[in-house]
């Protein structure tokens, strides 16, 4: 069992508040990322729950064990950072063995049971070859999964990881979030993983933090930060391209509630009407671009665009297009699944909005009214 709790945690750093106010509950067992960009207090996150730095105000509990001023060693965790430090005296074999050879006794291994558990997680990290070498003749990719490796080695109540895979190719990347994923989950071990990048979180996560600004924004399974995103911010951080955001104003036509957009105007989707109206009376539509069809002809409810660029990338093909092609330059992107006619640049399309899927924004606070 092992759950890690964050109460209104701050950490400053001088004038910059790199962690503002965060309250965390992170469940037994489960894959939580930090998700955001540089700079959000992702990596200070981890750290103060490693016990690397200490907090200026706020707790942080593992197994309801108030362990906000304890040192590493006492809080039974592995952690793996950006930059990974190898004894470059030792090994890879010598590099992923220490944290056990460290505790042997203590958890009665013998010298057989730590080789068999170097190999295992060797041959997980496709590094089973460069056991005999010294971290010195090793690439940067090759040093981080060896790192990764010494990490994983042993079972801890927590895993603590920071951009583990950052230095990897693409391809074994790939390969690695799946790996890593299988492993998480096999031994059951809660893990704190930060990255940058969405679509890692999006596919290894259970459940993802937000961050932005020493901030959490949202906190929700993949599916919920992606197709419900909290704030303006989410919509526009996940999702490759990411969410199309058109500034529209509302509009009261005896009663009926208009949406004045460029290019376009329509009655406010059904489904999404706010709670409240914004203060302002601007909001933000946050349109998925795969929830964009295209079609050569208008039909009613169509919007009509100018495409400006086309993006094929291979079984998905991202179009550019102006909506506004009389006015103010406004692009939004559609992902189309398989093109099954050829479009180019220049051409005249007409835009079909799943209504039911956009998000509609306060343009002021940028939080989701519906
Ligand atoms: P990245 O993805 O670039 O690693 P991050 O989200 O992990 O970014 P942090 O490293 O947590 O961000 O940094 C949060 C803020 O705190 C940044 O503004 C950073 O400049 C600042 N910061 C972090 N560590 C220190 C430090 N030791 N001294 C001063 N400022 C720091």
């Amino acid at each position: 069992m092992a759950s890690v709790r964050l109460e209104s945690v701050v950490k400053r750093f001088g004038k910059v508040v790199a962690v503002n106010n965060v309250s965390l509950e992170i469940r037994d067992k489960e894959f939580f990322i930090l998700l955001g960009p540089s700079g959000c207090g992702k990596t200070t996150t981890l750290r103060l729950i490693a016990g690397l730095e200490y907090p200026d105000s706020g707790r942080i509990y593992i197994d309801d064990r108030d362990v906000t001023f304890l040192e590493p060693k006492d809080r039974d965790i592995a952690m793996v950072f950006q930059n990974y430090a190898l004894y470059p005296h030792m090994t890879v074999f010598q590099n992923i063995a220490f944290p056990l050879l460290l505790r042997r006794k203590k958890l009665g291994l013998t010298k057989d049971d730590i080789k068999k558990r170097v190999l295992e997680v060797a041959r997980l990290l496709r590094i089973e070859e460069l056991l005999h070498r010294k971290p010195g003749q090793l690439s940067g990719g090759q040093q981080q999964r060896v790192a990764l490796a010494r990490a994983l080695i042993r079972r801890p109540k927590v895993w603590l990881m920071d951009e583990p895979l950052s230095n990897l190719d693409a391809l074994l990347r790939l390969v690695m979030r799946a790996e890593l994923k299988r492993l998480q989950k096999e031994l059951g071990i809660t893990t704190i993983y930060v990255t940058h990048d969405q679509a890692e979180a999006l596919s290894m996560a259970d459940r993802i933090a937000v961050m932005n600004k020493g901030r959490v924004i949202q906190v929700g399974t993949p599916d919920e930060v992606y197709l419900k995103p909290k704030h303006v911010f989410v919509g526009t951080f996940i999702g490759a391209p990411p969410m199309n955001v058109v500034k529209c104003k509302i509009e009261d036509h005896d009663g009926r509630l208009i949406l004045s957009c460029p290019g376009f105007e329509r009655e406010f989707p059904p489904g999404i009407t706010p709670k409240k109206l914004p203060r302002t009376k601007e909001v933000v539509l946050g349109i998925r671009p795969e929830f964009i069809e295209v079609t050569d002809k208008p039909e009613p409810g169509t919007i009509k665009g100018k495409i400006l660029v086309v993006e094929p990338l291979g079984s998905e093909t991202i179009l550019n297009i102006n909506i506004n092609p009389e006015g103010e330059e406004t692009i939004i992107k559609a992902k189309l699944p398989k093109l099954t006619k050829k479009y180019s640049a220049g051409e005249t399309i007409y835009l079909k909005i799943d209504w039911s899927k956009v998000a509609v924004f306060d343009a002021e606070t940028g939080f989701a009214l519906t």
